[in-house]
């Protein structure tokens, strides 16, 4: 009876898979060809082995699982070499190369093919020749800027000195974090990083675009850009140093220093962070948003590091954009005085738009994140982030803090309150909120909505509620042509352990082809998983390792390729006799089906034939029980 408990058993919590939207994103650029091309060029162990120990093990290797929100002392992730496919045998998160960018590094399709293709040095396809040229040189500029960047944060970090290291001791630092976080130090001079940069013969030209260096006013020549300054250099997710930002050490303005805009760095695009911090924003479902680089080093040392921060600009919708990729529950933390607070408010509409969830905590007494911390701990911040209310309500409340209930100030403040619930993507929430605030206001819904939509057509062709055209983003029509994944989580057990049966060897590849149960299959979707598997083994028959890996990005549970637990079990005969348990369940299944289908249209519609196959049927089905 083992082979009954294993049909029966499906330890697996279900992923957070916001799949669609990703699986869109690749197609919409690069042909299939080009992105299996660049998932074979890479290897997934090398990855994996940069973020957690993997030893060999009897099916590939083994290791502790990299997730946060997974924390173990006895290895129980697994990656299959040959397959090019992951599992962790204690959370159930498993894929390939891309599952894990995204799930690990926070990086969508797109950027993962890119960072892949660049990992092994191979090119982007072209769309057109001209535009091909332009290209070219674009994507030349940005990687000398990457590699003048790599430079400048190699030289502030060897520039730490007393003085520095002292600034930032007493503002709680660790030495753990500021290695973490790759912090370093521009000293006082003109001319060191300038020098720095010349050693490593990097063009002066484009340390300027870099906007690592200036130009000389008077005469000829450059200067640096930061200097007496503490530098916190600002990574993409896959670790590129893409910017930096510099906190001045002497006392001088500005107090905080960013680099300029470059080719590959805009402040509103950008959010710090996120190259320590992505895996924990996805493990904890939940991000606060900080103001500053000191604030969110403060609270990851602290142990929320599910935190970014905006670059000291306010937030953007193509933030909350970024955000949304990771999780829709969102704190926004800002400092507890007037600046502060307006930025929360500027920050709520950004964030509805978004279809984020935004609940706000303002720190009491003009405390920021990190003087809080300093003063009355961790635990208390916990507390506070649990309490924290919605941030609609509380900017509500601050709104009405001197509200008497006139008509004027009624009207003034349905005005103000308009386009938030314009922006509010979730008409669920949009009808909570509307309750909140008829009672806090004193007027009835019915009422605040007949004003809303006055003040709508009094404004002619006033449409708040559009989405607004991101550059480089795609609108959801030109999304729609793209590739759906293909649900498997409600598929049979039986039929889930067949599919991985098939791709644990040929032998039984072959065996489940020929048995024709493709056609007896009950799940459409491990049908057209299924459909695909055959075309392209028949095709190309030496692709067979590969097979796992390429359906991962086609489904919905990639946890499907390790049905079958190899780690208990190594004895083939085990294998075997599931394979057949499955198949024999699959037959009856689709026998009972039949026959039942037959019975339901008899009912309708007797006719002899009909009676006739069924009598056949049920004869077939008791000669199948005979055999057995
Ligand atoms: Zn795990």
């Amino acid at each position: 009876m083992r082979n009954q408990s294993r049909l029966g058993r499906r330890p697996r919590p279900e992923p957070p898979w916001a799949a669609t939207e990703i699986i869109c994103d690749i197609y919409m650029r690069y042909s299939e060809e080009f992105v299996q091309r660049v998932l074979e060029a890479n290897n997934l162990q090398d990855l994996i082995s940069e973020v957690t120990r993997l030893k060999p093990a009897r099916q590939g290797f083994m290791g502790r699982c990299p997730f946060p929100d997974h924390p173990e002392k006895t290895p129980s992730f697994s990656v299959s070499e040959s397959k090019q496919v992951y599992h962790c045998f204690g959370c159930g998160k498993s894929g390939n190369l891309l599952t894990f960018l995204r799930d690990y590094h926070a990086m969508g399709f797109r950027q993962s093919v890119e960072f892949l293709a660049d990992r092994a040095r191979i090119e982007l396809p072209k769309s057109d020749p001209e535009q091909a040229a332009v290209e070219d040189q674009g994507q030349q500029l940005k990687r000398k800027i990457l590699a003048a960047n790599a430079v400048a944060r190699d030289f502030f970090v060897t520039q730490m000195n007393e003085r520095s290291r002292s600034y930032l001791q007493a503002r709680g630092l660790t030495e753990a974090t500021i290695a973490t976080f790759g912090l370093g130090f521009a000293p006082e001079g003109w001319d060191g990083l300038h020098r720095a940069l010349e050693r490593k013969q990097i063009s002066l030209a484009v340390a300027e675009t870099a906007g690592l260096l200036r130009q000389r006013r008077e005469g000829t020549g450059h200067y640096d850009f930061f200097r007496d300054r503490v530098m916190f250099p600002i990574r993409r997710v896959s670790g590129e140093v893409i910017g930096f930002g510099g906190r001045i050490l002497a006392t001088g303005e500005p107090k905080y220093l960013n680099s300029p805009d470059s080719p590959v760095f805009s402040k509103g695009h950008t959010l710090y962070g996120l190259d320590q911090t992505a895996r924990f924003i996805r493990a904890e479902d939940q991000v606060i948003i900080v103001e500053g680089y000191m604030d969110l080093l403060a609270l990851f040392q602290a142990g929320f590091k599910n935190v970014v921060a905006t670059l000291g600009t306010a937030l953007t919708f193509e933030h909350a954009l970024a955000i949304g990729r990771m999780t829709k529950n969102v704190i926004v933390l800002f400092d507890g005085d007037q600046p502060g607070q307006e930025a929360a408010e500027k920050s709520l509409p950004l964030l509805l738009s978004a279809a984020l969830r935004p609940r706000g905590l303002v720190l009491p007494e003009n405390l920021d994140p990190d003087e809080y911390l300093l003063a009355r701990g961790a635990e208390s911040l916990r507390e506070e982030i649990q309490r924290a209310p919605d941030l609609f309500n509380q900017v509500l409340l601050h709104w009405t803090l001197q509200y008497r209930g006139t008509t004027t100030e009624k009207a003034g403040l349905m005005e103000k309150c308009q386009p938030l619930f314009e922006a509010m993507k979730d008409s669920r929430l949009r009808e909570l909120y509307l309750a909140d605030f008829s009672q806090r206001i004193q007027v009835n819904a019915a009422q605040i909505k007949r004003f809303f939509a006055e003040t709508r057509s009094s404004s002619g062709s006033h449409r708040p509620t559009e989405r607004k055209q991101i550059p480089g983003q795609v609108p959801p029509e030109e999304r729609s042509d793209g590739e759906v994944l293909v649900n498997l989580k409600q598929a049979p057990k039986a039929e889930r352990l067949l599919l991985c049966l098939a791709l644990r060897s040929r032998v039984q590849l072959d065996f489940i082809l020929q048995q024709n149960l493709l056609e007896l299959l009950f799940h459409s979707g491990i049908k057209q998983i299924f459909q695909w598997i055959r075309d392209t083994y028949r095709q190309e028959p030496e692709k067979f390792d590969k097979l796992a890996s390429l359906i991962t990005t086609r489904i919905d549970d990639p946890g499907v390729v390790f049905e079958f637990d190899p780690s208990n079990d190594d004895n083939e005969e085990l294998e075997a006799e599931v394979l057949r348990d499955c198949v024999r369940r699959i037959q009856t299944d689709a026998a009972k089906f039949a026959i039942e289908n037959l019975r339901q249209n008899l009912k309708i519609n007797p006719t002899r034939e009909g009676m006739e196959k069924l009598v056949q049927l049920q004869k077939d089905r008791l000669n199948e029980y005979a055999k057995r």
